[in-house]
């Protein structure tokens, strides 16, 4: 089986790709930003150093991200790493400890993003999400679930999200580069139709 990395901006697709990879090829899914949540709320001596970084608005450092992975991985199963790695020092962290197959990345515009999350509504009642473009309430402005008023959330106005986006490219630019160069990288088009992302995605890991 093997070891694929998924990457993508904010935006992309990365988790219905993810879900789909986990459900139809059987990946273990390593997700360090879900591993770091249940490492928190469990209060476990790993969660609680975490937390302190994360409490004090720092980047958690790698070590501490890479011992997380190195206790999840596990040599039978293929493992799908998702938010990770996030610096080449973390992928080359990873190698000390397992192999690398694939690593699909997928490309999105900018304006694509934009458009996708700037039209992301919550309920501020229940929380429901929803989407004008994709997935609109019956009643606009509306919750389905219990009539609450929808909003816009701070993070998916226009202007955060093309920020958001510009700070992903930068930041991701060497790791992609990174595995550019060892010829694993493969580029998957994702302002496509979710269908044909996901065949594009499964035709990269042949
Ligand atoms: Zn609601």
């Amino acid at each position: 089986m093997r070891n694929v990395v998924l990457l993508g901006p904010p935006g992309a697709g990365k988790g219905t790709v993810a879900s789909r990879l986990v459900r139809e090829f059987g990946f273990l899914h390593v997700s360090t930003g879900d591993m770091l949540r249940e490492e928190v709320a469990r209060g476990t001596p790993l969660g609680q150093l975490a937390q302190g970084y994360m409490a004090r608005g720092e980047l958690v450092p790698d070590e501490v991200i890479l011992s997380l992975v190195r206790q999840r991985v596990d040599a039978q199963k293929g493992v799908l790493f998702d938010g990770f790695p996030r610096t080449v020092a973390q992928a080359e962290g990873l190698e000390r400890f397992t192999s690398v197959d694939v690593v699909v990345f997928l490309e999105v515009e900018r304006d694509e993003v934009v458009r996708r999350l700037s039209s992301r509504r919550v309920c501020g009642t229940c929380g429901a999400v929803y989407n004008l473009v994709t997935q609109p309430p019956r009643e606009p402005g509306k919750c389905d679930r219990c009539g609450g008023a929808l909003i816009q959330r701070e993070d998916d106005k226009p202007e955060v999200v093309a920020r958001r986006f510009e700070v992903y490219m930068r930041d991701s630019a060497p790791l992609v580069a990174y595995y550019e160069r060892r010829g694993i990288l493969r580029r998957v088009r994702a302002d496509l139709p979710p269908e044909d992302v996901f065949r594009a995605v499964a035709e990269a890991l042949r």
